[in-house]
């Protein structure tokens, strides 16, 4: 598969995986029993059950799905983990991983703070070049999650982004993520399966 030969060139860990439980194993082979994990918000990780299945291993799992800290205490735990798990909004064949945020915290933790980032990602993430991957952030991405998130947005209603300047917009800030960066190990697992927006 070319897109994993280019994320390898680029110095991402690339993986296959047809599974939620290959998925697993790969966190598992490479992540310390008993570990906190951080967590961005990521269809494809609560589709895949990622942080349930990971919390029954033993795994402390910042996230609204397996912890009672308040979304805001999650955040500011997330903020000094030392693993991350997310998705990405778009993933191109060159390699280069692209997210959109509002609020910015998974952008952050996807360039700085983790060991080691985690990327589960669907194969329908995948996109010919940069202009496509901003393309489907702006077409799919951000209006689908900007109603899943109930923002007051243009796109939350129409389903179309309106290059809107709302306080609210869930597209604030930009990574694009051309290698991972100095201090991080980035593991990319592509499912072979379509998973999130
Ligand atoms: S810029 Fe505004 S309208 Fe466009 S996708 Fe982002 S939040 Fe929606």
């Amino acid at each position: 598969m070319k897109v994993l030969e280019n994320l390898s060139r680029r110095g991402f860990k690339p993986f296959f995986a047809e599974s939620a439980e290959e998925v697993i194993q790969i966190i598992r082979q490479n992540v310390p029993a008993g570990s906190t994990i951080g967590f961005g918000g990521s269809q494809t990780c609560e589709a895949l059950q990622v942080p349930q299945r990971l919390k029954a291993l033993g795994y402390v799992c910042n996230h609204q799905l397996t912890s009672d800290l308040s979304w805001e205490a999650l955040c500011q735990s997330n903020r000094f983990v030392d693993y991350y798990i997310t998705s990405t909004n778009a993933l191109t064949e060159d390699g280069q991983l692209v997210n959109t945020d509002g609020r910015s915290n998974r952008v952050s933790a996807m360039c700085y703070g983790p060991k080691k980032l985690f990327v589960v990602a669907g194969r329908n993430k995948i996109c010919k070049d940069l202009p496509a991957a901003f393309e489907r952030i702006e077409k799919v991405a951000a209006p689908l999650n900007a109603k899943r998130l109930n923002k007051k947005t243009p796109c939350a209603v129409t389903g179309k982004c309106e290059k809107c300047f709302s306080k609210d917009t869930i597209c604030k800030a930009t990574l694009i993520l051309h290698n991972p960066t100095s201090t991080m190990e980035v593991f990319v697992i592509i499912v072979n399966r379509d998973l999130g927006f």
